[in-house]
C-alpha cells in the first residue's frame, strides 16, 4: 500500500454544521459527523414525504417504498453486490453479526466445529460467536497478530483445519487501523471449506469495498460510521447462504402467509426484516453513500492515509509516547503515554478542543495482547485536515508538560 503525504483538505468541512470552527473532531471511528445532504434527506423524509413502506395502497406509501428499495439498490451497487436482494437492512454491524451467528452458524455448525477469529476483533465480532459456541458446543481459535499489528495470515494458514467452518475478521481494525488482506484471508478460509465474514465497519468509510472481488461470504457495516444515521446498517451475504437461512425475528413483513396451522416466510431480504423498518435511516444512508461516492473513496483513503502519516510522524517525536499499529494504517492511530492514563490525555486534549477516544475501544483481548488497559485513539474523516493533526500534536505536548 502506498503512503501518500498530500494533506491538503478535501474542502468539505463546510458541509458539516455540527463541527464548529476550531474543533478537531478525531473520533470518526466511533461515529462520523453528518454532512448537510444527509441531514436534508432525513428532514425531507420526515418533514415532507413520510409514510410507511411495503403495505400502503396510497401513492405516498408507494413512493416511500420505492425510495426505501432505491436505498437498498444504492448499497448493493456501492459494495459490488450482485443484486439488492443480497442486502439486508439491520440496525448496525452488531446486529448483522448476531444475525449471521444465529441464523447461519446456528443452523450450519455443530458440536466440535471451530470458528476462527483474530486478536484484534471488536467485541461485536467476538461475543456473538462465544454465545453461539457455548450453545452448540463449538470451539473458537484466535489468530495472533504480526509485530506491527496486522492479523497474521501466515499463522492463520497454519491454524486452519477442515473443522473450521467460519472465519470472522475485521477488514480494518478499529484500534490499530491495520488493513486486512481480505482476499488472501478469503482464499485461505475457502481452502479448508470455511465461510468468511468480514466486519467492514472501519473499511467502508475509508476505502473502496467490492464484495465480489474480496470473494467473501458475509460483509457487515454500520451506517453511522459512513456519515449516515445511527440505527441502520447492512448485512450482505451470498444469495445461496441467505436463501438457506431461517428468519432472525418473527413479525410483520417477513412472512409469505400466516395461519395458525403453518406460516411461510418471505424470500430474502424481507425474511430478515421483521417489523416496520428504519425507513428514514435507509434514506439517510443512501444520501451518505452518494456523498462519499461523490468525493471518491480512493481520494478519501489517500487523504486519511496522509493524515495518519503526519500524525504518526508528529507523535513519534514525543519520547514518552508509544504509537501502535502499522505505518500504513487506514485513518486510525492509537497511542499511549508512559505514566498517563488515556482518559487524562483525552480530558486535557478536550480543553484544547481536540476530541479523541480513550479506552479499550471494545477490544479488550487486543488490549491484553498489547499488555495495556487502554489507548488514546485519534481517527480521521473527510472533514479533517493537517491543522487537526497539528492541534493534536500541540495538545499532546501540553499533556507532557502537565505530567512533567
Ligand atoms: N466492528 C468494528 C470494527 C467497529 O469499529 C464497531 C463500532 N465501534 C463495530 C463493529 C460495532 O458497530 P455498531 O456499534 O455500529 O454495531
Amino acid at each position: 500500500m502506498t503512503i501518500t503525504t498530500d494533506t491538503r483538505p478535501l474542502d468539505v468541512l463546510a458541509d458539516f454544521p455540527a463541527i464548529p470552527e476550531g474543533w478537531a473532531y478525531l473520533d470518526t471511528a466511533a461515529t462520523a459527523q453528518k454532512p448537510q445532504p444527509v441531514l436534508d434527506a432525513i428532514a425531507k423524509a420526515y418533514g415532507e414525504t413520510y409514510a410507511t413502506v411495503h403495505r400502503g395502497v396510497y401513492q405516498r406509501s408507494a413512493d416511500m417504498t420505492l425510495a426505501y428499495e432505491a436505498a437498498r439498490k444504492r448499497v448493493a451497487d456501492f459494495i459490488g453486490a450482485g443484486s439488492s436482494d443480497e442486502i439486508v437492512f439491520v440496525r448496525g454491524a452488531t446486529e448483522g453479526i448476531n444475525l449471521v451467528a444465529q441464523c447461519w452458524a446456528g443452523t450450519q455448525l455443530g458440536e466440535g466445529d471451530r470458528i476462527l477469529l483474530s486478536t484484534l476483533e471488536h467485541h461485536s465480532n467476538i461475543v456473538p460467536w462465544q454465545m453461539l459456541a457455548e450453545h452448540i458446543g463449538a470451539g473458537i481459535d484466535v489468530v495472533p497478530l504480526t509485530e506491527d499489528g496486522r492479523i497474521d495470515l501466515d499463522a492463520m494458514a497454519e491454524m486452519l483445519t477442515p473443522r473450521h467452518k467460519l472465519v470472522a475478521l475485521a477488514h480494518v481494525s478499529n484500534v490499530l487501523g491495520s488493513v486486512l488482506d481480505a482476499r488472501r484471508a478469503a482464499d485461505l478460509a475457502h481452502g479448508v471449506g470455511a465461510k468468511i465474514l468480514l466486519d467492514g465497519c472501519q473499511a467502508v468509510p475509508r476505502m473502496t469495498v467490492d464484495v465480489a472481488a474480496l470473494d467473501c461470504d458475509f460483509y457487515v457495516f454500520s451506517g453511522h460510521k459512513l456519515y449516515g444515521p445511527t440505527g441502520i446498517g447492512v448485512l450482505w451475504a451470498r444469495p445461496d447462504l441467505l436463501e438457506a437461512m431461517p428468519p432472525y425475528q418473527g413479525g410483520g413483513s417477513m412472512i409469505d402467509k400466516v395461519s395458525f396451522k403453518r406460516t411461510t416466510y418471505a424470500p430474502p431480504p424481507g425474511r430478515f426484516e421483521a417489523g416496520t423498518p428504519h425507513i428514514v435511516g435507509a434514506l439517510g444512508l443512501h444520501a451518505a453513500i452518494d456523498y462519499v461516492a461523490d468525493i471518491g473513496l480512493d481520494r478519501i483513503h489517500a487523504h486519511e492515509s496522509a493524515l495518519v502519516a503526519r500524525a504518526r510522524e508528529a507523535l513519534s517525536q514525543i519520547n514518552s509516547l508509544c504509537v501502535y499499529g502499522p505505518e500504513d494504517s487506514a485513518g486510525i492511530v492509537s497511542f499511549s503515554m508512559h505514566g498517563v492514563h488515556p482518559h487524562d490525555i483525552g480530558t486535557i486534549l478536550d480543553e484544547s478542543r481536540v476530541a479523541i477516544r480513550a479506552g479499550h475501544h471494545c477490544a479488550q483481548p487486543l488490549m491484553e495482547a498489547l499488555g495495556i488497559e487502554a489507548t488514546a485513539r485519534a481517527s480521521f474523516g473527510v472533514y479533517n485536515s493537517a491543522a487537526d493533526v497539528d492541534a493534536l500534536a500541540t495538545g499532546i505536548e501540553r499533556v507532557t508538560r502537565i505530567f512533567g
